[in-house]
């Protein structure tokens, strides 16, 4: 046991050496003790706290009225102009897929410890249209739920819902109201039965909740499903 250990340990020097890690937020070169975020800014973190009142906090009360969710937790407070905003785009633009997964494990491990995950069936990730995801390679609220389901077991159900291309010629320059616009981007697959389960729905800021309401009423078409939130941020809007 003690030999595999140390070859491990050595292994991961060696890799470490040749392709070392660098913090999500600052861009210091990680310890390898450290993961996705350096110490100092793991404990500047701005945590929300959600986790320890999943049921009632800013986030939950965001989706009250609108969804019925059972619980929402986000890891921290997002601003845009932070520096927490580096670790976002990072996760999205930088080709940095790995930090989303290494992400979803910290916060899952963080929430799994106020027992957020019990009586979760499953995973969904919130869905990019074909399009985005070819663009970006990737779908990084996937990735998120990827660390998710490592750190709990929790299974990730992929392609229950898909995201329906927009037009075509729509352009950037619209892309807010773009974003905004949601309401019937997301299709239930007829083949797929979630009927009776608790899903959470995992994206990577929750602003507006406007996405996450979108995709959860349509995950509720399905008979007897609950719905719980988790995303990396929450701006309070
Ligand atoms: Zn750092």
């Amino acid at each position: 046991m003690t030999s595999q250990k140390t070859r491990i340990s050595f292994w991961q020097r060696l890799f470490d050496m040749v392709c070392p890690k660098a913090c999500g937020v600052c861009g210091r070169r990680l310890g390898l003790n450290e993961e996705v975020l350096c110490g100092t800014c793991n404990l500047h973190l701005a945590r929300t706290g959600h986790a320890s009142h999943p049921t009632d906090n800013e986030m939950a009360k965001a989706f009250w009225g609108r969804i019925s969710i059972e619980k929402a937790a986000a890891l921290f407070h997002y601003q845009p102009q932070s520096q927490t905003a580096r670790l976002i785009y990072n996760l999205k633009y930088h080709g940095h897929e790995d930090f989303g997964e290494r992400m979803g494990e910290m916060t899952a491990r963080e929430f799994d410890e106020k027992g957020f995950f019990e009586g979760i069936d499953g995973i969904i990730p919130v869905p990019l249209t074909k399009g985005r995801q070819r663009e970006r390679g990737y779908n990084q609220s996937e990735r998120i739920a990827r660390g998710i389901s490592h750190a709990t077991g929790i299974p990730i159900l992929d392609c229950i819902v898909v995201r329906k291309n927009f037009d075509g010629s729509q352009t950037d320059k619209h892309r807010w109201q773009r974003n905004e616009n949601v309401e019937n981007v997301f299709q239930l697959r007829p083949d797929q039965d979630i009927s009776g389960k608790h899903l959470l729905v995992v994206d990577d800021i929750v602003t507006s909740g406007a996405t996450v309401c979108a995709c959860a009423k349509e995950l509720q078409r399905a008979e007897d499903v609950r719905i719980s939130v988790l995303s990396l941020g929450f701006t309070k809007t």
